[in-house]
């Protein structure tokens, strides 16, 4: 059976082109790029040229950029080197739908003598600009704020953002993870001083991503150790997956020059509207017009989603709940709440996101096979039945 998979804001396919660039720097170039002999040169170069690519890929310049481990690794690095740099400031804000690799880390830093403030969203998942400009204080070390979010796929006004952040002279750091590729990023159209990306949410492998910082922000390593990275992130070079992130930032580029996002967001209309003709008592999470082009988080009122992602499973179609199932419970994700949606709809959400691997024949299969499973389970569902009076 083929597999369909609609997963792609949790990873995906690395991209066949960035696993023929890499294996030559598993088997051949396998020199450790900072050592003095003839791998040296071969290896340094090209990593220069990944990082050139990448840079190319947002806008900004090569020497703005250093290679971490992971999205992850790189949220935590830019909101420790801003805090680090501003000792003085105990404020630090985000919103109430960041991504666990911000939301956690703030949690944590609240236990540290931090005080945080959490900017709500709305019923569509915009974010509250008011409540945000209101909070910032002459005590704010940081406010990071995502560019895109992974459950619904709503983008905030970052450009805007940055700049009023900007002109009161407090630190912006930006999560990109799942914007980057998906939707034209350049730096220098907003006054992000980082940005976080992570090669695994666009087709290059995982273990491997990477921190924009604006020339002249304050900064200091969160990883300490050798030189690499002109001392900003200690640790022997992850040369191959360096090279695939390059290699997909490459294809990236031309995809979105290709604007073929035009094409991914045409099946994501066509998934998403004809489910909710076909399907009664279906809704969809979040703004549907300022939206990553490849993401829908749907509804379905009083069904588990658990129990879709299994019947789906049984027709290998692989997509996401809107659960925090990752945390071992069944309670609706923490965005899904923040935004207010009732708990019949979020605990009956899934979320699709498709990738340019997607074909239209894989569209229409969901569209086969998801209706007549929502409807087998409503069957079996009380609080269905109390719903349409059965
Ligand atoms: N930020 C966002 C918005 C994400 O969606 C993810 C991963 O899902 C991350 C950060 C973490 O990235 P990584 O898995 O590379 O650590």
């Amino acid at each position: 059976m083929n597999v369909i998979y609609v997963d792609n804001n949790a990873t995906t396919k690395v991209a066949p082109e960035v696993v023929d660039a890499m294996v030559p720097y598993f088997s051949e170039y396998y020199g450790n790029p900072s050592s003095m002999h003839s791998f040296w040169g071969n290896v340094a170069v090209i990593i220069k040229e990944a990082r050139q690519n990448l840079a190319e890929l947002i806008g900004a310049t090569a020497d703005e950029i250093i290679f971490t481990s992971c999205g992850t690794e790189s949220d935590s690095t830019a909101i420790r080197a801003a805090i680090e740099s501003n000792p003085a400031k105990r404020h630090i804000v985000t919103t109430r739908v960041e991504h666990p690799a911000i939301k956690n880390l703030y949690e944590n830093l609240s236990k540290h003598g931090y005080r945080v403030t959490f900017i709500p969203v709305d019923n569509f998942g915009r974010l509250d600009l008011d409540y945000l400009y209101q909070h910032l204080s002459d005590d704010t070390a940081i406010v990071s704020i995502m560019w895109a979010n992974n459950e619904t796929g709503v983008i905030f006004p970052i450009e805007e953002i940055s700049h009023e952040i900007k002109r009161r002279g407090i630190v912006f750091h930006t999560d990109a993870v799942q914007a980057i590729g998906k939707i034209p990023i350049d730096v220098n159209n907003t006054g992000v001083d980082m940005l976080s990306l992570s090669g695994h949410k666009f087709h290059a492998p995982k273990g491997i991503g990477a921190l924009y910082i604006r020339k002249g922000t304050k900064f200091s390593p969160f990883l300490i150790g050798g030189h690499q990275e002109k001392g900003r992130r200690g640790g022997t070079e992850n040369t191959a997956a360096i090279i695939g992130l390059g290699k997909a930032a490459e294809l990236a580029i031309k995809h979105l020059r290709e604007n073929g996002y035009e094409r991914i967001a045409r099946l994501r209309d066509k998934l998403e509207n004809q489910l909710l003709q076909k399907v009664p008592n279906t809704i969809v999470n979040g703004d549907r017009e300022h939206r990553l082009p490849n993401t829908t988080s749907i509804a379905f009122e009083y069904v588990e989603g658990e129990a879709i992602l299994l019947m789906m499973n049984e027709h290998a179609i692989c997509a996401s709940s809107g659960s925090a199932c990752t945390s071992g419970s069944l309670e609706p994700s923490h965005v899904l709440r923040a935004m207010g949606v009732p708990f019949t709809a979020a605990h009956g959400s899934i979320r699709f996101s498709l990738s340019r691997y997607n074909s239209e024949d894989e569209i229409d299969f969901i569209l086969e096979k998801l209706p007549p499973i929502i409807e087998n389970l409503r069957a079996m569902s009380p609080f269905w039945k109390k719903a349409i009076g059965g």
